[in-house]
């Protein structure tokens, strides 16, 4: 992952926001590059629902309009949805450190933090998952030596006899224990389980954590001149609520009727307690949501729908399959508003981070008629639907929510395309999908003399009006090569002497390094073909 987040800084994708004063924890800023290949992403997103939406179940194009709203919205809105007051992610203190963190990421904290790795490697152990023969010897040497320095909080460290009896009593005193990595954590984190119970370690430094609280994560503001109670707003933490808060200004707008989908991409905020890994997690970050209206008596066929859909686009965009996989939201792990349905899975990438597991890429969840429901009770606004047909029906819709993260789908195109090649100059190249890469070709005059460089610059106006286009004209054309590769350009054209005699190019292939030669006038029919033609 450091090798990526450098090649990101390197190469002009992705910066640490304010980076000449140090960096604020959990925001970041796209450079040049980065900013071409969001934006491509997000188009894509936008194309695949609002302007050429799927074929639905009947072989007739689903009906999905786009919307872009307010950041900040009235903060009853938030109140009715369960954001202030209700619902919020419970938190754990390290009682140690006294570092904060959330409940339902401790143990995904635990397998990539330094001191378990350095505990599961003391047994021979290369997986947190994998089951290991536990020997006192070994935890006790562990903890006299790197454990003082890697988790001096852990109660194994700090009180090594007292913690080694409860394992030693629950085993009956075997001299040898088989269990995962993640069940002796807890044994090792655990100094009076008589009194705690088994306790669960911090990821830092391996103190003992406090009952999970709530913990509320929007950033608040206040609105106009006045900072008091009554002017306090919220940062929205989702952009799905702006678009509940809009169903009927479409409705009666439009001429959308149920089933029907509304679209909408956007900045949302949340003030995480442990932004990580890059921008996997970070404080603000983009979001790409589909609403999907329908009758609750349809809501499993859309649910199975929008399931394989999804799928689909991430597949389209360039993610591999065996880097995807869904995974069933646990019952305990439901949000509220999908208790009550058909629940939530998610679409889930393996991120360096979290190979050989999966991290969340976009959920899509069953929200019942949560969400309209508690905006009809709290603003007194009729929302039910009334069918065009038969007046004598009305309901309140279901809704099913693909929920994609933008800037996770970034991270995930750039993990995918990260590409280790001893063979070439720049040693790694970045395999985007076409339709992804921010650059879809480059024209290279071969030297920066008075020849090659006006052919240069003609074929770039021309090309330029189709494709984004680089003109790269300084330094030797090897490290222009090397520059490409790294920033993931599918094709480079260059202009020698041969272009001068018979207006012919070389075309070199960014994955197979392959080169051959066409002529000027076929280069923009050339990107057509390779680039749209494959179902851009
Ligand atoms: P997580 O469990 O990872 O916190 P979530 O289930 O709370 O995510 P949702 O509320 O379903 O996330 O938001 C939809 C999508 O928004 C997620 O699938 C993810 O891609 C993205 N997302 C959520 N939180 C963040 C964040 N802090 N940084 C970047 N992307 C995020």
């Amino acid at each position: 992952m450091k090798d990526i987040v450098s090649l990101c800084k390197r190469r002009g994708f992705i910066f640490a926001a304010s980076e000449i004063y140090g960096g604020i924890n959990g925001f970041w800023d796209y450079g040049p590059l980065g900013v071409e290949l969001k934006n491509n992403l997000r188009d894509r997103w936008w194309k695949d629902m609002v302007i050429t939406p799927p074929i639905g179940p009947d072989g007739s194009p689903v009906e999905i309009v786009g919307v872009d709203s307010a950041i900040i919205q009235n903060p009853k809105a938030w109140v009715a949805s369960g954001h202030v007051g209700g619902f919020s992610d419970p938190m754990q203190t390290c009682r140690k450190c006294k570092k904060l963190l959330r409940a339902d990421h401790v143990w995904d904290m635990l397998k990539e933090s330094e001191w378990v790795q350095s505990f599961a490697d003391a047994f021979g152990a290369s997986n947190v998952n994998d089951k290991l023969v536990f020997k006192s010897e070994n935890a006790q040497k562990w903890a006299q030596t790197k454990g003082k320095k890697l988790a001096p909080g852990l109660a194994l460290v700090r009180n090594p006899s007292v913690t080694l009896s409860w394992l030693a009593e629950d085993s009956q005193g075997a001299a040898q224990t088989e269990l995962t990595v993640t069940q002796i954590l807890e044994y090792m984190a655990t100094e009076q389980k008589a009194v705690t119970g088994l306790q669960t370690p911090c990821p830092h430094c391996g103190g003992d954590l406090t009952e999970p609280k709530a913990f509320n994560l929007m950033f608040q503001t206040y609105v106009g001149a006045m900072q008091s109670e009554d002017s306090i707003a919220y940062l929205r933490p989702e952009t799905a609520q702006g678009i509940f808060l809009n169903y009927k200004n479409v409705l009666d707008s439009s001429r959308v009727r149920v089933p029907f989908g509304i679209a909408q991409i956007g900045k949302a905020f949340r003030n995480e307690v442990n932004p990580r890994n890059f921008i996997f997690r970070s404080r603000e970050f983009e979001q790409m949501e589909l609403e999907w209206f329908c009758h609750k008596d349809e809501a499993k066929m859309w649910r199975d729908f929008w399931f394989a859909e999804r799928q689909r686009f991430w597949k389209s965009v360039g993610l591999s399959s065996a880097n995807l996989q869904m995974r069933d939201h646990d019952s305990d792990e439901l949000s509220h508003y999908a208790k009550a349905g058909l629940g939530t899975a998610d679409i889930e990438y393996r991120f360096p981070f979290t190979a050989p597991g999966f991290g969340e890429l976009e959920g899509i969840a069953h929200r019942c008629d949560f969400d309209l429901t508690q905006h009809q009770e709290h603003s007194g606004a009729k929302l039910e639907y009334m069918d065009p047909n038969d007046n004598t029906k009305r309901f309140i819709p279901h809704v099913i929510e693909p929920a994609a993260g933008l800037s996770r789908g970034v991270l995930a195109l750039i993990c995918e395309a990260y590409t280790v090649d001893e063979k070439r100059p720049s040693g790694l190249y970045l395999n985007f999908h076409p339709s992804m890469a921010p650059k879809k070709a480059a024209i290279l005059p071969l030297t920066a003399k008075d020849e090659h460089v006006p052919l240069a610059q003609k074929l770039y106006l021309d090309i330029r009006e189709d494709f984004a286009v680089d003109l790269d004209i300084k330094q030797n054309i090897g490290k222009r090569y090397a520059r490409q590769d790294e920033i993931g350009t599918p094709y480079c054209f260059t202009i020698d002497n041969d272009t001068v005699n018979d207006q012919t190019v070389t075309v070199r292939e960014r994955n197979t390094m392959a080169q051959e030669r066409i002529h000027m006038d076929k280069v923009k029919s050339f990107l057509h073909e390779k680039i749209r033609g494959r179902g851009v």
